[in-house]
């Protein structure tokens, strides 16, 4: 038998898992079909892609309770590494991590078999809801958290009045929102808090390079997350009640911004 691929090259699984579907397709290969599946087996317990390739095989090839198996024992392999009572670390929404991928496969694949929702699929369930939420507090939080200075949030209102319903309709108003933001990502705990300084005609180069319009919500989204991955583009909020205000006003905190999210 061939040495299965290793981890670092999802590639050669992949390719490895479209030969067994061919062969399934062939009739009459089913055996030759599944050495190559059972050979990338081991590649459930590591590599983030292999559930999702080597169960669509096996659907193919009619093994959907076989996947189901290699699911559930990858699966309980994982858990077994780890302390029972809490909920496994998801990772972050852009790179899950091989335990909730296959999880998700698993309760797929259990859902076509009319198999009844068990602790798994609880858990699975779970980790999703966790991960939706942290994807839409990660982008809902960047592009609340632009700061438009005072001159360049005169200019913005000038050029994009339908942004007034966004940003605030006044440059006061704006902030108190920007701070009671800030306060309610702290009080949910999250840390290394900060402001990012937006500019028009930044926000309207970043709409031309992507042909689209700064009153769309994806657009200044994505605005956002540029302006917000620019190495010191972090202005940290709170400051010290005595220091500079993070709004660029030139006052103390405690006399400018820190009372606006009590009002
Ligand atoms: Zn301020």
């Amino acid at each position: 038998m061939e040495a299965y691929p290793s981890g670092d090259d999802p590639r050669a699984g992949v390719a490895r898992a479209l030969r067994a579907r061919a062969l399934f397709r062939a009739g009459g290969r089913d055996d030759e079909a599944m050495a190559e599946l059972t050979a990338l087996r081991p590649l459930l317990l590591t590599q983030p892609d292999a559930p999702a390739y080597l169960s669509a095989a096996l659907d193919a090839g009619g093994r959907s309770p076989i996947a189901e198996t290699w699911l559930s024992e990858a699966v309980e392999t994982l858990l077994g590494e780890r302390a029972p009572a809490a909920d496994p670390e998801v990772g972050p929404p852009d790179a899950p991590g091989v335990l909730f991928l296959l999880l998700q496969q698993r309760h797929r694949v259990r859902r076509e078999l009319n198999l009844p929702h068990d602790r798994q699929d609880d858990l699975a369930d779970r980790l999703e809801n966790q991960l939706v939420r942290r994807a839409a507090e990660r982008q809902g939080a960047d592009s609340d958290l632009l700061l438009w200075r005072r001159d360049e949030f005169d200019r913005l209102l000038a050029e994009h009045a339908e942004l007034t319903d966004v940003y605030g309709p006044d440059w006061d108003a704006h902030r108190a929102r920007l701070e009671k933001a800030l306060v309610r990502l702290a009080g949910a705990g999250r840390t290394g808090l900060g402001v990012f300084a937006a500019t028009v005609a930044g926000l309207d180069a970043f709409a031309r390079s992507r042909n689209g319009d700064p009153s769309d919500p994806e657009i200044r989204a994505g605005y956002a997350a540029e302006v917000s991955a620019r190495p010191g583009a972090r202005v940290p909020w709170p400051p010290e009640r005595n220091d500079a205000c993070w709004c660029g006003s030139g006052l103390k905190y405690k006399k400018d911004c820190l009372p606006r999210s009590r009002s």
